[in-house]
């Protein structure tokens, strides 16, 4: 008697390998740790290595937002505009002290900073520093397409491009 339930399992794997090689992060920097974010991309670090150098100008055509910088209230209802305006799947990682917990602008009497992304996104990797190194950021993202695919580039072959 066939099985009621319907697996996908190849599919799922042949469409994560996909994912996990073409990460296409949002352009979007908000404070210094974005100047990292943008040396990345650059050739000394080659993030194309890894499929995810093509930084999208609109979020309708982005599935990673990097954010990169302090968060204040200000700004705080326009970066969650874009993370809806994404669609799905996709993931948020929170690059530098600021955007993991304030930063060093998180003192007694401060009115004006979000403490950490994640007060308001659902943040899937974090990446300490201030700043952090652009080498950071990579592991950043290799850790993200081990979470999405559950493996890893460097021990599982058919994870590579
Ligand atoms: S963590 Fe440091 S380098 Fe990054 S945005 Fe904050 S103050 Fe700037």
């Amino acid at each position: 008697m066939p099985s009621s339930i319907v697996q996908f399992a190849v599919a799922d794997k042949l469409i994560n390998i996909g994912r996990v090689n073409s990460l296409w992060p949002l352009t979007f920097g908000i404070a210094c740790c974005a100047i990292e974010m943008m040396a990345t991309g650059c050739a000394r670090f080659d993030m194309s290595r890894f499929g995810a150098e093509v930084f999208r100008p609109s979020p309708r055509q982005a599935d990673l937002m990097i954010v990169a910088g302090t968060v204040t209230k200000k700004m705080m209802p326009g970066i969650k505009v874009l993370y809806d305006q994404m669609p799905e799947p996709k993931w948020v990682m929170a690059l530098g002290n600021c955007a993991i917990s304030g930063g060093p602008f998180s003192f007694e009497g401060q009115y004006s900073i979000v403490l950490g992304a994640d007060k308001f996104l659902p943040v899937d990797i974090y990446i300490p520093g201030c700043p952090p190194r652009p080498e950071a950021l990579l592991e950043g993202i290799l850790q993200l397409e081990n979470k999405i695919s559950g493996w890893n580039r460097w021990k599982d072959p058919e994870a590579k491009a």
